[in-house]
């Protein structure tokens, strides 16, 4: 499932194609996706200019003229390809169309971007581009933990009181939008807090420690996937998905990575959700 670095790597990926672009045709396959898609997309997005490439979350955020924005989720298993070669950095052929080619945007630059998603959790939406925060998908969205809504003062105000594990917490979209479970692991980690410590019990300076964690963890991985894109050369043109490593993330049983720690990770299962974590560094 693509966490919001990988999210904001296709929208860097998908920019160089479509910004400034027309699209000179839209295929729409089928009515819907996780939920159905907007009437007659296709026709209303044939023929409009890109803008922008936004990103709120996990939804980018493609602002059109005529003032509507397109709001693609890619869920579970959404991925984004380009082919053809725009601006002469990419290097695909178009592709015969694939099965779950369910959306396809012929740009009139040369390049198409197909949207392939074989479990259709994705989503795709049309919306006023000044709602689109007020978007049923958007609007209980916490603050972006990169923006400057997401501070040391906020954080310690919203986890005040509440009773629930750390990890979950920070897991709640309400609280901080776009944190996913690999990134809160390592989050945790490197603040040396356990997973299992409840939220409103943890002292507000060690609160206040998490909110440049997570900057650093995301701004990492984001940099990751910005090198995966620049040497962008995968057969099939899929934009998104890159080799990170992370330090206690699906390493149930290594060293802890610490220094001078000599335990062993641990996996748990929270709320349904496998949690990596140092029993002995993390308390
Ligand atoms: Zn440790």
């Amino acid at each position: 499932m693509p966490e919001m670095p990988e999210v904001e790597t296709v929208r860097r990926g998908l920019t160089p194609a479509m910004e400034g672009a027309v699209i000179a045709r839209a295929e729409v396959n089928r009515p819907d996706l996780r939920w159905p898609l907007p009437q007659n997309l296709a026709g209303r997005l044939t023929g409009r200019r890109v803008l922008r490439l936004g990103r709120r979350s996990k939804y980018i955020l493609v602002a059109l003229d005529g003032d509507e924005t397109l709001i693609i989720h890619l869920g579970m298993s959404g991925r984004m390809l380009i082919s053809g070669d725009p601006l002469g950095q990419f290097h695909h052929d178009h592709p015969a169309a694939q099965k779950h080619d369910h959306v396809v945007l012929h740009m009139d630059n040369g390049a198409r971007i197909t949207f392939n998603d074989a479990r259709r959790f994705g989503a795709m939406d049309l919306c006023p581009s000044l709602d689109t925060e007020a978007h049923w998908l958007i609007r209980s969205l916490g603050p972006e933990p990169l923006g400057n809504g997401f501070n040391e003062t906020y954080l310690i105000a919203r986890l005040k009181g509440r009773m629930t594990p750390i990890k979950a917490a920070l897991l709640d979209q309400k609280i901080v939008a776009g944190l996913g479970n690999i990134y809160v692991c390592e989050v945790l980690h490197r603040a040396g807090i356990s997973p299992r410590r409840q939220a409103g019990r943890i002292a507000a300076r060690r609160v206040a420690t998490l909110v440049p964690l997570v900057r650093d963890v995301l701004s990492e991985a984001i940099e990751a996937g910005g090198s995966s894109l620049r040497d962008y050369r995968q057969a099939d043109g899929e934009l998104g998905y890159f080799q990170h490593t992370f330090r206690v993330y699906d390493r149930e049983g290594a060293p802890c990575p610490t220094p001078g720690c000599d335990s062993r990770i641990r996996r748990i299962v929270q709320s349904g959700r496998s949690t990596f974590y140092c029993p002995n560094c993390q308390r």
